[in-house]
This record gives C-alpha cells, structure tokens and sequence, in this order.
C-alpha cells in the first residue's frame, strides 16, 4: 500500500471506531506494517474484522497482516510448480486440480476401453478442456446406452448405469434419481 492509501484505510478505521487515533506516529506505524501488502487484502481483512467476534474493538494491525500474503510474495505462489505423480509432469499449483481431475476422467475412459477403436491417452491429456469435456460426454451417453441396452445387468452395473444416467440427466437440468 502507498502512504496514501494507508491514510484513507485509517480514515476508515476511525469512521467506525471513534476512538481511533490517527496522530502522526500512528500514521508512520501502520505504513510501516501495510506497505508490502495490497489494498484490496487490507481491506477485506478488516471487513472480516468488522463481522467477527472482535468487531467492538479497534482493530490491532497485527489482526490486519496475519495470513495475508505480501504483494512480492504473490508472484512466487503463482508460480509455484507441483509434480504429477502420475505422468510426472510439472504444472503450476492452479492447473494441479483440474489436471488429476482429467487423468481421472482416462482411466474411468480405459476400464471401458473396449468401446474405442482407439484410446489415445497422450492426446486425451494434452487437449483442450472444452473438446475433452465434449469426447468425455460423448464417451457417457455411449457407455449409458450400451449398459442401458443390456439385458441383465450386474448389481455394480446397475449401480454405474444410475450414475451416468445422473451424469446425463444434471448436464441436460433434470432432476437426478438418488438410489
Ligand atoms: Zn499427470
């Protein structure tokens, strides 16, 4: 935060706590304390502070600073890089999620491998998350059908043809069955 900013964050301290004093001294302390975070975290922080059970008293700047991260800081979190351990790749700690969630999605794809003429798991990792979302879709309406069109089914196969047919159903918005 610039010294300015600081001033205008204590004005609005003092706005809610008459109390507040906003002298010099307090002024060059509380910059002191601010200046490596942002704007936006200070001030959400101490809307926390306003709501919660400490909210009758003027809030310390140790309250404000503890778990916020320091505006040079963020840049590393960002660029903080994670290992797959299933294909070893490195990704960045933001893509981690939806990446496992894909490897996910290929091996449910492999253990019916047999519907495709081909299961390429290279290029299914590397697409893109809207064509794979579409040949994942793709890949449930068949499954769903081909168990649907079973004659007799396993108590598991009964169990998986319900949940795809719940996969189906909540992507179309109708309500799903819960057994
Ligand atoms: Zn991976």
């Amino acid at each position: 935060m610039t010294k300015q900013e600081v001033v205008t964050f204590l004005e609005k301290i003092k706005a809610n706590y008459q109390s507040f004093s906003q002298e010099g001294y307090v002024l060059n302390e509380w910059y002191e304390r601010l200046k490596d975070y942002d704007k936006e975290d200070v001030y959400k922080k101490f809307e926390e502070h306003l709501k919660g059970d400490l909210g009758s008293q003027i809030p310390k700047i140790h309250f404000i600073t503890k778990y916020l991260i320091k505006s040079s800081e963020k840049g590393n979190q960002n660029n903080y890089k994670v290992l797959c351990p299933n294909c070893k790749k490195v990704l960045s700690l933001k893509d981690y999620e939806a990446h496992i969630e894909r490897h996910n999605s290929i091996e449910y794809m492999k253990l019916h491998s047999k519907m495709f003429t081909i299961l390429n798991e290279e290029k299914l990792l590397k697409m893109p998350e809207v064509l794979f979302k579409e040949k994942y879709d793709e890949f449930i309406e068949k499954l769903c059908e081909v168990l649907m069109s079973k004659e007799e089914k396993t108590q598991s196969e009964k169990e998986e043809f319900q949940r795809l047919q719940n996969y189906v159903y909540s992507k179309a918005g109708m309500p799903i069955s819960i057994n």
